[in-house]
């Protein structure tokens, strides 16, 4: 049979050396094939995990250990315990599109462009993308560059997902593979545009409380939310964009009361 010619692939897969880490996944090249595990069972023996094949991959990544849907398969929640071995390239690519569909031409299409070889990468920005938007996200474009900015920040962070966020509104820095991986993110996804929509409604609403908070009852909320977005409960759903603790929601209120903070060093007087 004629060799597929897959220049996605083949440079992936020159790209892995002995082992590569892919977000959560961490790929080893074996003699024949590739091993795919769990990055936190790195050290764990092969008799510990379970073995799956490429094709259980899919049902492993759609839920989290608490049995939660996963609507990013990139959030940092992937369940470990398991052992994938793949006896070919084709395979690899199966059992990646299962964990982290369309990563992987993702990735090549980014390493095309900083490599030089297009001309542009294939990068969507949120006012771009927004504009595009019709029905009930129209009201995505009415968020103000910091607003958006808020946003993105507080959907994207790394605790929520770990693709590295290509896209950006005015001077927002995009992400760097260092902290987040290497799986792109070229536009905004489904769950970034609802946290927008979602966004835009909270400043709608009109009746506003106005509270005047001291600089260190700014401190002790910021750390009760930091302390809320570390550990959210164990049957929150990701994408209930409505529940008013959502670890989102709470972040983006850390996101606005940031600008508050009191500064290092002026603590209040004892
Ligand atoms: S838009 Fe943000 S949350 Fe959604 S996939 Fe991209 S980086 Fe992740």
């Amino acid at each position: 049979m004629a060799a597929v010619n897959h220049p996605a692939l083949a440079a992936f897969c020159a790209a892995i050396g002995s082992e590569l880490l892919l977000a959560q996944v961490l790929v080893r090249r074996q003699p024949t094939g590739f091993e795919l595990r769990h990055a936190s069972d790195r050290e764990a023996g092969a008799d510990t995990l379970r073995l799956v094949s490429a094709s259980e991959l899919r049902a492993l990544a759609n839920h989290t250990a608490a049995g939660e849907f996963r609507p990013i398969k990139a959030a940092p929640n992937l369940r470990a315990g398991w052992l994938c071995r793949v006896a070919s390239d084709a395979e690899l690519e199966l059992a990646l599109n299962q964990l982290y569909p369309g990563a992987l031409a993702d990735w090549f299409a980014i390493a095309q462009a900083e490599r030089g070889s297009t001309s542009r990468a294939p990068v969507t920005h949120y006012r771009e993308f927004t504009m595009r938007q019709t029905g009930m996200y129209r009201i995505t474009t009415m968020l103000t560059d910091a607003q958006a900015q808020q946003v993105i920040r507080a959907c994207c962070d790394a605790r929520f997902c770990l693709k590295r966020r290509l896209w950006t509104v005015d001077a927002l820095a995009p992400d760097t593979a260092a902290a987040k991986s290497l799986i792109p993110c070229l536009e905004p996804c489904a769950v970034l545009l609802e946290f927008a929509r979602k966004a835009v409604r909270v400043e709608q609403e009109e009746a506003k409380a106005t509270l005047t908070l001291a600089p260190s009852e700014v401190a002790s909320l910021l750390a009760a939310l930091e302390t809320a977005v570390a550990r959210p409960r164990a049957s929150q759903r990701e994408a209930d964009l409505a529940a008013a603790d959502n670890p989102r929601r709470l972040q983006l209120l850390r996101e606005k009361l940031q600008g508050f903070a009191p500064v290092a060093g002026a603590d209040a007087k004892e």
